[in-house]
């Protein structure tokens, strides 16, 4: 357990991961097929082919122009039932491959008026795809779920209260298994989007609801400087998370609040490094802070898609950049489970397996 630790390693520690997001998680190459079969039927003619439209990890400039990619391009292509589910699907095999045992896969509602899809019809056609896809996986593996897969909805900065409340809505009417014998459920919500937008204050009401409910919060939390005035993070504590995202430019007297109320942290390293929201290179990242402050980090990926850095890769970075040993790294997968919102019992005994 005190071994240098290395890629085989990473990849087979059953791991947890609390930090990705359903768009950005899909691949080049299958954004590149959906577009394929658009283009052979006359759809999306206008836009580029993704090979092309997406820039190598690490090429984009601003926050802004990482977050337009999704605005003006992903959301594009994924705009009906069959992009939907062939986009998902691809997903949660990829973090299967990975070794990653249980997954929290987050998503914002969308509204898609060409097929008529609302915010409800949306997170129904996700939670089918994941459905087909653990069905498959269920029969191939001899009755055994590999990985244990539930959703997260995102209610993005950029919304009304209306549309947050109808995010929420949708959360709470998804709580429930779809049917019996599936495996996934909604399992919380999110705030997520361009931190540039402020304020987020209105949106409160519907964060309020969706405790109320028993659903469980996360925000992405001290992205960059200007969502991360005392104000803001002050108000995203008083929606009482249970996880915080990135906090990068957290103040020292919220690091004791964080500490006081026991919140994890999800850190994603290469995301953060690769899109310059830290300063300096890997072995400058919060992570080191967070962890010698003793609170819980869950590693994660937020955008495997686009950064290319699957979570075995993450928790080699974190090995490799802060000198962890084999147990240390067990211990850091240990911690992601601890702030997982559900499967922690089989997460525990797989790691115990492993360890
Ligand atoms: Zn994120």
């Amino acid at each position: 357990m005190d071994l240098p630790v290395d890629q085989a390693f990473c990849h087979r520690l059953p791991k947890a991961e609390l930090h990705a997001h359903l768009s950005g998680s899909v691949r080049r190459e299958t954004l590149h097929s959906i577009w394929q079969r658009k283009q052979a039927k006359q759809q999306c003619l206008d836009l580029e082919d993704p090979s092309l439209a997406l820039k190598p990890a690490g090429d984009y400039p601003t926050v802004v122009s990482f977050f337009q990619i999704f605005n003006k391009y992903i959301y594009r292509l994924l705009d009906d039932a069959e992009s939907i589910a062939d986009a998902t699907m691809p997903v949660l095999e990829d973090f299967r491959i990975d070794g990653v045992k249980y997954l929290e896969l987050r998503t914002t509602p969308r509204a898609i008026p060409g097929p008529g899809i609302d915010y409800a019809e949306y997170v129904h056609l996700v939670r089918q795809a994941i459905e087909g896809w653990n069905l498959a996986r269920y029969f191939h593996n001899a009755h055994n779920y590999e990985l244990e897969a539930h959703l997260i909805l995102s209610v993005d900065r950029s919304m009304t209260l209306a549309q947050g409340m109808e995010v929420v809505d949708v959360a709470i009417a998804n709580q429930a298994l779809l049917e019996p014998g599936c495996a996934s459920r909604v399992l919380g919500v999110d705030l997520c989007g361009n931190p540039s937008v402020t304020p987020i204050s209105h949106l409160a009401p519907a964060f309020r609801r969706a405790k109320d409910a028993g659903l469980n919060i996360t925000v992405h939390f001290a992205e960059t400087p200007t969502s991360s005035t005392d104000t803001e993070l002050e108000e995203l504590f008083a929606w009482s998370p249970s996880r915080l995202g990135h906090a990068i430019h957290v103040p020292p007297h919220l690091i004791e609040v964080v500490q006081s109320k026991d919140i994890a942290l999800e850190l994603c390293l290469s995301c953060n490094v690769l899109s310059k929201l830290t300063e300096g290179g890997f072995a400058d990242h919060h992570f080191g802070m967070w962890r010698n402050n003793g609170c819980k980090v869950a590693l994660g990926t937020d955008d495997v898609g686009v950064f290319e850095s699957a979570l075995s890769n993450e928790y080699l970075l974190a090995a490799k950049h802060f000198g962890l040993s084999e147990g240390e790294v067990v211990g850091l997968a240990r911690s992601a489970i601890s702030a997982a919102w559900a499967g922690k019992e089989r997460m525990m005994k797989l790691l115990d397996e492993f360890s």
